[in-house]
């Protein structure tokens, strides 16, 4: 139905998108996953990941719908990375922003010193 082809007959990605949204919102469809969806239109998966990514596929709406994350590969639909790894980084940034902290204090002192022996 949908196919690379269908591009080179100058139809383009936003009309390939209404259709499918189209096929996604009758009854039944809304639950698609990836694999279903490429099977049933032939849309290439790469122009599902894209929507998905872009937000254009709206995850409320096709929540089965996913790409991969960018850091653990697994589809998913929450952002660019899945909820594991948004944690797991959300938690090494907490992490960061402590031992900088830190890291600023212990250097502070004798940092100003230097500059001002260099100065001088
Ligand atoms: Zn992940």
């Amino acid at each position: 139905m949908i196919s690379k082809n269908s591009i080179q007959l100058g139809i383009t990605e936003e009309d390939i998108f209404s259709e499918v949204t189209h096929f996604l919102l009758r009854k039944n469809n809304r639950l698609f996953s990836n694999d279903q969806l490429i099977e049933k239109t032939g849309i290439s998966s790469d122009l599902i990941f894209k929507w998905v990514k872009s937000g254009k596929l709206n995850s409320s709406l096709f929540p089965n719908l996913g790409a991969p994350c960018e850091k653990c590969g697994n589809l998913t639909n929450h952002s660019k990375i899945c909820r594991e790894c948004s944690q797991s980084i959300t938690h090494t940034l907490k992490q960061e922003e402590k031992d900088k902290i830190w890291f600023d204090k212990i250097q502070r002192k004798p940092l100003k010193a230097n500059a001002y022996r260099h100065k001088f």
